[in-house]
């Protein structure tokens, strides 16, 4: 049976660990001191029945409790070893640069933190390799909402690209404004080589998919939505641009495992990786993903052609590409 072994698609601040999370909340005093353990876990947790809306701000309370080095430092050493321990061989953790700062960091500082956690749990955890996304953000009404702090978000990847940042992502709230006004943004990535991947067609429609590919993404996080037009769908065939399918994350959409797209991807020839998105918001692991799928009908021949898939389409170098599918056969 195929072990779940590459993550290219999971946000730090949807994935925190809860017993971490709970006592930092109540030591800043986010929550009043007689919240309960299990009202907490239901802030930290989609659940059902959540507009999009909703579920955007459910993000406001774990990025509260990462303001600080400290916070950041031990967020994603704690997420590393967490990942390192059940086994994956590879991981993208993101995080916004530009959610991070009410502490009084800079942008660059947030990453500086970030690749310092980072290297600790490299060198505690040396069976997995990791990469740090940062992420531009999708904010209401528009692209001008935070015009600025996504100008900085470039300029704080270009500054640590290398030292442990692989790449730009643009996130957040899909439906803020018209999807292009973000395509000035990615010009200036290609200018400082910045590589990069786009959140689309994911609680927006497939026609951002088609746009994200024209602003030159290199992969697409979920871009299910593809799927609602034959024409768009054949264009992700035909380019084969991988998209990071995250299933569990999903179901606040309101699918279900059996009306997820992801077996008409697969069927059509789509690049499709596998991965987490919010491992605690949707209580999932990667594990957890291939054993859904496995339910419903996908083969083991397609969760390691997936896996493969995540490995050509990683932001690492040619060489450590080809000793990761080494490892997975
Ligand atoms: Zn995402």
């Amino acid at each position: 049976m195929q072990t779940a072994k590459v993550d290219l698609h999971l946000h730090l601040d949807g994935s925190l660990p809860l017993p971490w999370a709970f006592e930092r909340a109540l030591r800043k005093g986010i929550l009043p001191p007689n919240t309960t353990r299990e009202a907490f876990c239901d802030k930290m947790r989609f659940g059902s029945g959540k507009s999009a809306q909703e579920v955007m701000e459910m993000f406001d309370l774990p990025i509260a409790l990462m303001q600080t080095r400290e916070e950041l430092h031990d967020t994603i050493y704690l997420l590393i070893e967490r990942l390192a321990k059940s086994g994956l061989i590879y991981a993208e953790i993101r995080a916004a640069s530009q959610h991070h700062t009410k502490g009084g960091l800079s942008q660059t500082q947030v990453l500086e933190a970030l690749c310092d956690g980072r290297r600790d749990a490299l060198r505690d955890f040396p069976s997995i390799r990791i990469g740090i996304i940062n992420c531009l953000m999708h904010k209401l009404p528009d692209a001008s909402a935070n015009y600025k702090e996504n100008l900085e978000t470039i300029e704080a990847t270009r500054a640590m690209l290398g030292n442990g940042v692989v790449a730009l992502d643009l996130a957040g709230f899909e439906n803020s404004g018209p999807f292009t006004d973000y395509a000035p943004f990615f010009e200036k990535a290609r200018a400082c080589n910045i590589p990069y991947t786009i959140h689309a067609g994911e609680m927006g429609e497939g026609v951002h998919v088609r746009e994200a590919i024209a602003m030159g993404a290199h992969r697409i996080g979920h871009g299910i939505n593809c799927v609602q037009d034959p024409a768009w769908l054949q264009e992700v065939v035909d380019t084969q641009i991988p998209l990071e399918v995250c299933v569990t994350s999903n179901l606040f959409l309101g699918l279900t495992y059996e009306t997820h797209p992801i077996r008409t991807l697969l069927a059509a020839g789509a690049n499709v990786t596998i991965n987490t998105d919010n491992m605690t918001f949707s209580e999932t692991d990667l594990a957890n993903e291939h054993r859904q799928l496995r339910a419903i009908g996908v083969t083991e021949e397609q969760l390691t052609q997936c896996t493969r898939n995540a490995i050509r389409a990683a932001f690492l170098p040619e060489d450590e590409k080809q000793e990761l599918l080494r490892a997975t056969i």
